[in-house]
């Protein structure tokens, strides 16, 4: 049997034990997935003793995406966003990937929307700011990133090809010709708020939240009602999740029972 696992600090609370394991029982895998919680000092150890373990493959949560980014060997995209989210161990060095771009970009092909050509805004300039901003950029989108502190924005704006960049402020001038937009800031989460204003939006648009507690936001409602094609955190948590698993195994997930899964473990 192959151990999976996540690892976090705090871990309790992660969705993807049920969903990881419900993609290995569907696809017939034997493997387990297993949630570790290490010491903030101690993932460098966690990482190298999964290894050393035989450990086939490691989800990596907060707060230990940049740390792990230092600890094994990062694909070029994870390499670029400074964050791993998934490792795969083998015979060589773990080798390290960023799903939480591909939980984007699939999120939208789910979802039947384009993104070459279009022009995104993402408004968020931390881990899964970087990780929309790069993934939009790289599947050729034209991309504006908006942060309360502009200065990150702004310097996450030099790293990807293209993006312009500004505080919130700007989101008034990029959003009414904007055809996706992003909420990556944790704005929602903790109280019902959005992170812009409601008249900004409208029916062009189409708007994936990363938030996913709740799973439909204020700022899903106020897309809603303006007429835009909304996606919820949940798809962008599926599809990291699908992302990592295809990583793993080599197989194509079963979407629908690892979606399943994650609602169960959402209610
Ligand atoms: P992070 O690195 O801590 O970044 C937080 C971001 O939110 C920063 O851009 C920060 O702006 C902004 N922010 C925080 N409070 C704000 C406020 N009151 N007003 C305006 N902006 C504010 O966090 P993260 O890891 O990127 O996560 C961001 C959100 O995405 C969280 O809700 C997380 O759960 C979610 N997420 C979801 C998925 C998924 O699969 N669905 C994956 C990853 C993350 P400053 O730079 O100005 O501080």
């Amino acid at each position: 049997m192959d151990v999976y696992g996540i690892v976090g600090n705090p871990v309790g609370h992660s969705v993807s034990p049920p969903m990881q394991t419900a993609g290995f029982a569907e696809r017939g895998i034997d493997a387990t997935y297993v949630s570790f919680e290490p010491a903030e000092s101690e993932i460098e150890q966690a990482i190298d003793g999964a290894d050393a373990l035989g450990i086939a493959g490691l989800n990596v949560t907060i707060p230990f995406k940049q740390d792990a980014f230092g600890i094994v060997e990062p694909d070029p995209l994870a390499a670029r966003i400074g964050a791993v989210n998934t490792v795969v161990f083998g015979d060589g060095s773990p080798q390290g990937y960023n799903t939480d771009a591909a939980g984007v970009t699939r999120s939208f092909a789910h979802h039947d929307v384009a993104i070459d050509s279009r022009e995104a805004v993402v408004v968020g300039a931390g881990g899964a700011g970087r990780a929309a901003a790069f993934a939009l950029a790289d599947a050729g989108a034209g991309v504006h990133i908006a942060n309360r502190t502009a200065e990150r924005a702004a310097g996450l704006a030099d790293e990807v090809d293209g993006a312009t960049a500004g505080g919130l402020d700007s989101l008034v001038d990029r959003v009414p010709s904007a055809d996706l937009l992003v909420n990556a800031t944790s704005v929602g989460m903790e109280e019902d708020a959005t992170p812009l204003p409601a008249e900004l939006l409208h029916e062009e648009l189409a708007v994936l939240d990363a938030v996913y507690t709740p799973r439909e936001t204020r700022l899903l409602r106020d897309a809603d009602a303006a007429g835009a094609t909304t996606i919820q955190g949940l798809w962008m948590l599926l599809f990291q999740g699908v992302e990592a698993f295809e990583r793993w195994t080599g197989v194509d997930a079963p979407i629908d029972a690892m979606h399943a899964a994650l609602l169960d473990g959402l209610e």
